[in-house]
């Protein structure tokens, strides 16, 4: 139909015309006086409602082992909880530390201490070489790599494919060049774009020739029990896959219950070979006496099981399932068959990526700015906000109630359709 047909097969009258009426749209759109908001990857309070139990808890202050856990010690975490997640991530508790709240924290510590004192298979810390570089899969999280450019960690990007980071780049990449010392993989629902880590790709990372003999995955698996549907994705089991191979130290992975019960006040961790285990606690142990034990008592006692997690996330599931599904509705609807943007239908995480023409990203977020829709900022997903194409726009609607998810995504829609008619309009 008319109102379907691609725009780039349209005539230039037709053009002309659609871009009147898109212009028409959006100064409608901007006198309405909407303040909405689709930056913010973030529990909604109904998600939060659903952890209010752990206000009452813990109920007593003893743990597991006998443990006062009110007083100081016990760095590697709570052992009753440690069990409950090793089990979610495939691995030995003795794998695994539980710390603070936050594992982006731990991410930087892990960082910190490679640099200050490098790993447990370096030849010195990673400060003493002379440039250390990262392979950043993109789109990717911002914190990601603005934490490396803090760090003054170089950054060579790959393409995100739906099954992981292009492996075959990332090998020749980490094969030819020794400053190439570790790769960001965020393997389940990637944030942005929901890419699952299949099995093979992940098996080529575990086993692939490095240059660097202390070569890291950061493993980043915030979103590991995060499903958005029944069809529920598997991580690759990437630590009997790197032990397998004869690199038991590549992996270091890290996960917590941000977005299982409470973003502010959840438990982080951090987890690896024993090695790394007991490297990562000795450093960590300069600086701390021992993590909010409470805090990990009430989580073992919320929780009681990893099943008690697995049942845990459906109830998010029902909470922001239709917030996703609203998204793509208006995708489809608005956009479908008209060429001028694609985007990811993720089954988890907190993330829709959407890929609009080339050089309209900035156009599009600029435009949502003036009808009083903010959208991360452009270019986000990418190191040093660098976005070859300008193109990707990350769209975050757990946040919002469904009603402003609707809204908003209108709103988005005409903002593209407008930017790809001034853009084929010339
Ligand atoms: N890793 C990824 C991929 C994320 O998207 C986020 C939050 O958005 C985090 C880590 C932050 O995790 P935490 O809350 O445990 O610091």
């Amino acid at each position: 139909s008319q109102s379907t047909r691609p725009l780039a097969d349209r005539s230039p009258e037709e053009i002309e015309a659609f871009l009147a009426e898109q212009r028409a749209a959006h100064a409608d759109l901007a006198a309405r006086g909407l303040t909405l908001d689709l930056t913010r990857g973030k529990p909604s309070s109904a998600q939060l409602d659903l952890s209010d139990r752990l206000l009452a808890l813990p109920e007593g202050h003893v743990d597991a082992d006998g443990v006062d856990t009110r007083n100081y010690g016990g760095l590697h975490g709570l052992r009753e909880l440690r069990e409950i997640f090793a089990e979610l991530l495939w691995i030995e508790p003795e794998q695994l530390v539980a710390g603070g709240s936050s594992s982006l924290v731990m991410m930087r510590e892990v960082l910190v201490d490679l640099l200050l004192k490098g790993g447990v298979d370096s030849e010195r810390p990673w400060s003493a070489e002379e440039k250390v570089t990262f392979i950043c899969p993109v789109p990717g999280y911002d914190r990601h790599f603005t934490l490396l450019e803090w760090l003054g960690i170089e950054t060579v990007t790959v393409p995100m494919l739906e099954t992981g980071p292009d492996v075959d780049a990332v090998a020749e990449i980490a094969a030819a060049d020794p400053s190439v010392k570790g790769i960001w993989i965020v393997p389940t629902y990637a944030n942005p774009t929901g890419s699952v880590v299949t099995q093979e790709v992940a098996e080529r990372l575990a086993s692939m020739p490095t240059a660097a003999p202390d070569f890291k995955i950061f493993w980043d698996n915030a979103y590991a029990f995060h499903h958005l549907t029944e069809d529920e994705a598997k991580s690759a089991d990437i630590l009997s896959l790197a032990s397998a191979a004869g690199h038991p130290h590549r992996p270091i992975m890290f996960a917590s219950t941000s977005k299982i019960t409470y973003a502010g006040a959840g438990v982080a961790f951090v987890g690896g070979s024993v090695e790394t285990v007991q490297w990562y606690v000795g450093h960590l142990g300069q600086g701390s006496i021992g993590p909010d034990k409470l805090n990990q008592l009430r989580h073992a006692q919320f929780f009681g099981s990893a099943q008690g997690v697995r049942d845990h996330m459906v109830r998010h599931r029902e909470v922001i399932g239709p917030k996703f599904a609203e998204v793509q509705r208006v995708l489809e609807e608005r956009l479908g068959g008209l060429g001028v943007a694609t985007w990811t239908e993720p089954t988890g995480g907190y993330f829709v990526s959407l890929d609009v023409l080339d050089g309209t990203a900035s156009r599009v977020i600029a435009l949502a700015k003036q009808a009083g829709i903010a959208l991360t900022p452009a270019g986000s997903a990418f190191p040093h906000s660098d976005d070859p194409r300008d193109r990707n726009i990350r769209l975050a609607p757990t946040f919002p109630p469904l009603e402003q998810v609707t809204a908003a995504m209108e709103a988005v829609t005409t903002c593209v359709l407008l930017a790809a008619a001034e853009k084929l309009h010339g």
